[in-house]
């Protein structure tokens, strides 16, 4: 069983190896973006404040986000092992999903740290488009990364969607979030041994090869 975390910049390619480590180790992807998205179809009284936070680029409270996670690991798929996609973002939340899993018996096992250049970012967010099916992500301003069929899901044939946070203004409000909150992340993490910075430079495959490296020899 492996627990792994993938702790990234926005648009650094976590959904992207998410998928392939899906693929590979058939573990159980939990994206607390994606989570936040899906809750948002219901209206509740916290929803609103859920979706002025998404979209302004500042992170969900932590305590809504404790709940969430909770929640979803409890969930029987999580069982053989999962990747985390975009939890923790905070130490507080590092440190209570810590405590959450040592109550379930068990324990995060990587934390792969994708490092990305902030210009290759700006970039990529302009151009992301994602299937709301299947969740599979294309890119229509970087080579080989678009749909064969400009707008729609070469998977599933849905129609692909741009985010609503995946404007200049917001991406911007988020990178800086991001780096004000991660360092103290990479700090624990390195304490606990299970950090690995990854260079995420190349290709989605490059990138991923030295994942697998990793994993093969632990
Ligand atoms: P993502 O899809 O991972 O890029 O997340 C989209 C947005 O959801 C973020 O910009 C935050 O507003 C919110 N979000 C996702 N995960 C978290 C988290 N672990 N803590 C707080 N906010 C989060």
């Amino acid at each position: 069983m492996k627990n792994i975390i993938l702790l990234a910049p926005p648009v650094a390619g976590k959904g992207t190896q998410s998928k392939l480590l899906v693929e590979k180790y058939g573990l159980a992807h939990i994206s607390t973006g994606d989570l936040l998205r899906d809750s948002l179809k219901e209206e509740t009284d916290i929803s609103q404040k859920i979706k002025d936070s998404m979209n302004s680029g500042r992170l969900v409270d932590d305590e809504i986000m404790i709940e969430l996670i909770k929640e979803r690991l409890s969930k029987p798929d999580c069982m053989d092992g999962c990747i985390l996609d975009g939890y923790p973002r905070t130490l507080k939340q590092a440190i209570s999903l810590d405590q959450l899993f040592a109550s379930l018996n068990r324990k995060i096992d990587y934390v792969f740290y994708l490092d990305v250049d902030k210009e290759i970012l700006r970039k990529r967010v302009l151009g992301r488009l994602t299937c709301p099916n299947c969740k599979s992500i294309y890119n229509d301003q970087i080579e080989n990364m678009n749909s064969s069929n400009p707008g729609i899901c070469d998977k599933c044939n849905h129609t692909l969607i741009k985010r609503q946070d995946d404007t200049e203004e917001v991406f911007s409000v988020r990178y800086n979030t991001y780096i004000n909150e991660v360092e103290p992340i990479i700090v624990y993490y390195k304490e606990h041994k299970v950090f690995y910075d990854i260079k995420s430079f190349g290709s989605a495959e490059d990138v991923f090869s030295k994942i697998e490296e990793i994993l093969s020899f632990n």
